[in-house]
């Protein structure tokens, strides 16, 4: 199986219908983040120097296959042609006449955008007929909507078996970097593991128990492994039906010679809304009353020292929670540490990439990945079938 990319594809002259990730937060009528849409616009220009016409087509929100003007992309169109420095033509509906006309008139070099693709029942149905109705508007299809391929909708399954395609420069990098880390890491390879919950990353922690030397766990899924071990853990957040599933990746990783470190001092609080009396304590020492809000200093410099040495390194949710200072000190260090690790870094998970922007050190990280939940699908193994449609079967 080999992905279709770009190079593939003969876009000259014609109109392509480009499925993009332009689900983006909104706020008082525009655009909060255009970090997806500015994700977008390698693939964008690269067409338009081809002289394709560009239709975008995309998700926003769970409008749940009906109209509903809060999830509009009217927004979108505007920011993208602030970006672009050129008009952005927005049609006012995914099918049917205003999105034929729209296309009809798309010219080489122009770039139009569909109204959300999930105002109609058809996309999250990966509907036949819906997708046939989008092929009509175009002469090829180029995906690059990474955060979508996890999921088998018409606009990223059924449309690709309709019309030439290929995956878009975006897409195209995404499967590189998430294919280079899964399949064949560098070693020393660390994984570094945080978040709310065991329960919603169990699959990448098996998954890389495979070819990772050193797992680092943070962020309240720790608190499940530290009740595991059978320690007092207080009112933490954690998930005790998953404690014994902790227990077996414990022992298998010992079985297969993957270190994994744990927290040996953590933040305390009461409650996130007393921040002011947090108190750093060895997690023997966690009380009752205590929960654990974040990863401490002494564990922070530990998962330094093994990034130091890594050659390839991925982390996936944050140390603590972030959102609430002073809370955000291990996410803030390990970030810090990722950014300036020498090892080639992936970075996933929308709160993760959330965090490493906010520092600022998104510089310093060899790929962030746009899309969460289906990177963390990728690095579980699993198919992708947005991916899968756009493969060459040989
Ligand atoms: P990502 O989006 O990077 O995949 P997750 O969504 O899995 O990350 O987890 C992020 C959330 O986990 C954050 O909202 C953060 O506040 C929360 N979190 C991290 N550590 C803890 C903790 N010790 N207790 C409670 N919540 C935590
Ligand atoms: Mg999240």
């Amino acid at each position: 199986m080999a992905l279709k990319t770009l190079d593939d594809l003969d876009v000259r002259g014609k109109r392509v219908l480009l499925r993009v990730d332009f689900n983006v937060p909104l706020a008082e009528g525009g655009v909060a983040d255009d970090t997806r849409i500015r994700a977008a616009l390698p693939t964008i220009n690269r067409l338009r120097e081809q002289g394709a016409a560009i239709l975008l087509a995309s998700h926003l929100g769970r409008p749940k296959g009906a109209v509903d003007p809060r999830y509009s992309l009217a927004p979108v169109a505007e920011r993208l042609s602030e970006l672009l420095g050129m008009p952005v033509v927005f049609a006012s509906d995914t099918v049917g006449p205003a999105a034929q006309e729209t296309a009809a008139r798309l010219e080489p070099g122009q770039v139009a955008l569909l109204e959300n693709l999930r105002f109609q029942p058809g996309e999250e149905q990966n509907d036949s007929t819906f997708a046939e109705q989008l092929a009509a508007l175009v002469d090829c299809y180029v995906n690059d909507a990474f955060g979508a391929a996890h999921r088998a909708h018409a606009s990223t399954v059924a449309l690709a078996g309709l019309l030439p395609s290929a995956a878009g420069l975006l897409m195209e990098s995404e499967i590189t970097a998430l294919d280079k880390v899964l399949r064949a890491p560098d070693h020393p390879f660390v994984v570094i593991i945080g978040g709310a919950k065991v329960s919603d990353k169990i699959g990448v922690i098996e998954s890389l128990l495979a070819t990772a030397d050193e797992i680092l766990i943070g962020g309240g899924m720790a608190n499940t492994f530290l009740l595991a071990q059978g320690h007092q853990i207080g009112t933490s957040l954690a998930e005790p039906e998953q404690a014994e599933l902790a227990r077996e990746l414990l022992a298998r990783a010992v079985d297969q010679g993957v270190a994994i470190h744990l927290p040996s001092d953590v933040v305390v609080a009461q409650s996130l809304d007393a921040p002011e009396q947090h108190r750093t304590v060895a997690v023997r020492e966690v009380g009752a009353d205590d929960a654990i809000f974040d990863i401490g200093p002494t564990t922070i410099e530990r998962f330094n020292e093994r990034l130091d040495h890594a050659k390839t390194i991925v982390w996936n949710g944050p140390m603590g929670v972030f959102e609430t200072p002073p809370f955000d000190n291990g996410t803030r260090g390990i970030a810090k540490a990722v950014a300036g690790a020498d090892g080639y870094s992936v970075v996933g998970g929308g709160d993760s990439v959330a965090a490493i922007e906010q520092a600022g050190l998104a510089d310093g990280i060899d790929h962030i990945s746009t899309g969460g939940g289906a990177s963390l699908e990728f690095l579980e193994g699993r198919t992708l079938p947005g991916i899968a449609a756009l493969e060459e079967r040989r």
